[in-house]
């Protein structure tokens, strides 16, 4: 039987956490992204979750869009106010993503990696992306928002109009997985991971994420709005930058920013 997404199972689940205090949930809405950046506008705490089961207008990063069937994948953004200076702002966006990676692991025994800087893939198509978008004042976060999108019981196929392969937990494990249980498994783990990158244990996390990265070795190419660069992946950093080498021995460090990486 389907399973329909059940807020008070997973502030049940939650139990006492950070996540449990203000979770959001809408059948539809435009893009939880959108609706986090409003609420964060008027103040919403950190913590605040928002779920839904569709959106009408998801983005993607560079105003493209994010595709999903409604009642059969998972999006949620998640509202945090760290103390955290710019620059320090985008390992969140890996420790989510390791979050997603981890509990999918435990649900499906699927080993998903990190497309650099925000996409989720198996093999070779895209299983999920997360949106990190942020604003600060006096050089300090005065919100982060982290929207995460998977591809779960939903089969995408040639006719959805998704530019790269896509696939899902359903299409590459057979299994149906519990979205409720899902997004608590996530949730439980980012909330570890993010007090650790606050207090600044992240060499666990920096190996994890170069572990789990599907670029370290290959040779890629970097599209900014003015200029594409390629070298070959060596390293992420502590704190998320990609290190290139290029053609001509020379180490390239790049931020995440606007940027897409290509194969
Ligand atoms: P990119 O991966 O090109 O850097 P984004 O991370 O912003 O871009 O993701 C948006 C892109 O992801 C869209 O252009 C679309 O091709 C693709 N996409 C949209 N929805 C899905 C989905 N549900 N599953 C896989 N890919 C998707």
């Amino acid at each position: 039987m389907k399973e329909s997404l059940d807020k008070d199972i997973i502030i049940k689940e939650l139990g006492r956490s950070v996540f449990s205090s203000n979770f959001i949930f809408h059948q539809k809405i435009n893009s939880t992204n959108t609706l986090a950046k409003e609420l964060a506008l008027k103040g919403e705490p950190h913590g605040t979750i928002i779920l839904a089961e569709e959106q009408t207008a998801g983005r993607g990063r560079l105003n493209r869009k994010w595709l999903s069937q409604g009642h059969e994948n998972l999006l949620f953004t998640i509202l945090l106010r760290p103390p955290l200076s710019a620059d320090n702002i985008f390992p969140l966006t890996i420790i989510l993503a390791i979050s997603a990676i981890d509990a999918i692991n435990d649900m499906t025994g699927l080993n998903v990696l990190i497309k650099w800087p925000n996409d989720l893939y198996f093999k070779k198509k895209k299983l999920g992306g997360i949106l990190t978008e942020f604003s600060l004042k006096a050089g300090v976060a005065e919100y982060v928002i982290l929207g995460l999108g998977i591809n779960v019981n939903w089969m995408p196929g040639e006719g959805d109009g998704l530019s790269y392969p896509a696939t899902s937990l359903l299409a590459e494990s057979g299994i149906r997985v519990s979205r409720n249980r899902l997004i608590t498994g996530i949730l439980k783990r980012f909330e570890v991971s993010y007090e650790n990158v606050l207090s600044g244990k992240t060499d666990g996390l920096h190996l994890s994420w170069n572990k789990l990265s599907l670029v370290i070795g290959k040779d890629v190419e970097i599209i900014s709005p003015d200029e594409v660069i390629k070298g070959r992946a060596i390293a992420i950093d502590h704190k998320g930058a990609l290190l290139l080498k290029n053609a001509l021995g020379e180490e390239i460090k790049i931020l995440s920013g606007d940027v897409s990486l290509r194969f």
